[in-house]
């Protein structure tokens, strides 16, 4: 037995999480499963939204699936999803972005990767409030330095891009395309405008590519690569990015698939992986049994390929495929009007799929 500890989030984590967690033990993976809390939910009871012992489940498997968690608002409590990619140093962030028959979507036959930069970038954290005297004293020093005079009303958000941040992930998309059999990677860019941070990425990521000569590579100006990915999405395999742009562009490959209710995300570091859904909790239909699974158990097969579990993982994935397709036991979001009727409820999707596991 594999242990994985399972977050059962809150708004419709847990559901979600109920029906991902039947859905794989239905492969037969051999997954003993350590349920763990996190979330609002908990806050009253255990004085915080992310328990240490929470923590430690997670730091002792080194694998977990995560249902989605909402960010307390006015507590003075940051965003746990961000706190524990910053814990467990989980620099990747892993989105498969698949067609499949039967999800709407002005696309078809769209298979893409998007690996995400995770610590660094402007997103990095590192900000100057306007007006504050460390920003002004920042601002002077830079126009000391610097031929392009900031005004002193200015807000300072740093972009840092690092030899390590970069190679590290680039490494990571060459090593996950070179195990998943897939043909290309392309890294993603701004380095013709911002040199030292855009170009340090687009020489790294040249570097590491010689590595991989079974894999061919490219690279993309990022505002290129919006307008390509829209207009001939099938030329593109696996996509490397920084933080920021990997961030928008997720969601712009996420929109060419179908949305949020089959887009499933990983972020993995070196010895610690989490693999959650790209959405978030939707407290509006908490506790309905009516929001759609699929997210969630597309994330859950990625887990099952991370822990080496191929056969399993196929198994489920075409299970998955063949409810969707069929069109008949999804929830409303996947019926073509969403007052459908004969839509079904989150675990009765679930129901569905292992039926379809079940039968081979
Ligand atoms: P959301 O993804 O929860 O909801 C956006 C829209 O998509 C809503 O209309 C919702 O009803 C719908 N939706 C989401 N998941 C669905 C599903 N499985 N099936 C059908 N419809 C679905 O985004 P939000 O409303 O901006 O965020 C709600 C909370 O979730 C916030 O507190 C946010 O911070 C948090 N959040 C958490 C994560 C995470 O845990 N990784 C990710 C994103 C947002």
């Amino acid at each position: 037995m594999t242990k994985v500890t399972l977050v059962t989030g809150d708004g419709i984590g847990p559901e979600i999480a109920e029906a991902t967690r039947r859905c794989i033990d239905a492969t037969g993976a051999g997954i003993e499963w350590e349920i763990a809390e996190a979330g609002v939910d908990v806050m009253e009871r255990e004085g915080t939204p992310l328990p240490e012992k929470t923590l430690e489940s997670i730091r002792t498997n080194g694998i977990a699936l995560k249902a989605p968690i909402t960010t307390p608002v006015g507590t003075g409590f940051r965003s746990i999803n961000v706190h524990m990619r910053q814990e467990f140093g989980l620099y990747a962030c892993l989105r498969p972005c698949k067609s499949y028959k039967g999800v709407r979507s002005r696309y078809s036959d769209i298979d893409l990767v998007v690996v995400r930069e995770n610590t660094e970038d402007l997103y990095a954290g590192i900000e100057f409030e306007k007006g504050k005297a460390e920003t002004l004293e920042l601002i002077e020093w830079l126009n000391k330095h610097s031929k392009r005079p900031i005004r002193p009303n200015t807000g300072v958000s740093i972009k840092p891009i690092s030899v390590e941040g970069t190679e590290r992930i680039v490494k990571f998309a060459f090593e996950y395309a070179r195990k998943m059999g897939r043909r290309k990677v392309t890294s993603v860019h701004k380095a013709n405008i911002m040199k030292f941070s855009d170009g340090l990425w687009l020489e790294v990521s040249r570097d590491v590519a010689k590595r991989y000569p079974d894999i061919e590579f490219e690279d993309r100006i990022v505002d290129n690569m919006c307008m390509q990915l829209i207009q001939k999405p099938e030329l593109y395999d696996v996509i490397v990015l920084p933080n920021l742009y990997g961030d928008i562009l997720s969601d712009l490959c996420a929109g060419l698939v179908g949305g949020l209710g089959v887009a499933p995300g990983a972020n993995i570091g070196e010895n610690m992986a989490i693999f959650e859904a790209t959405h978030g909790s939707a407290p509006k239909y908490a506790g309905q049994n009516k929001v759609n699974p699929t997210a969630l158990i597309l994330s859950g097969l990625l887990l099952l390929r991370h822990l080496g579990k191929m056969a399993e993982a196929e198994h489920l994935e075409k299970a998955v495929a063949a409810v969707i397709a069929e069109g008949k036991d999804v929830t409303y979001d996947m019926k073509p009007d969403r007052n459908d009727p004969t839509a079904v409820g989150t675990q009765e999707m679930a129901d569905a799929i292992i039926r379809k596991i079940k039968a081979g």
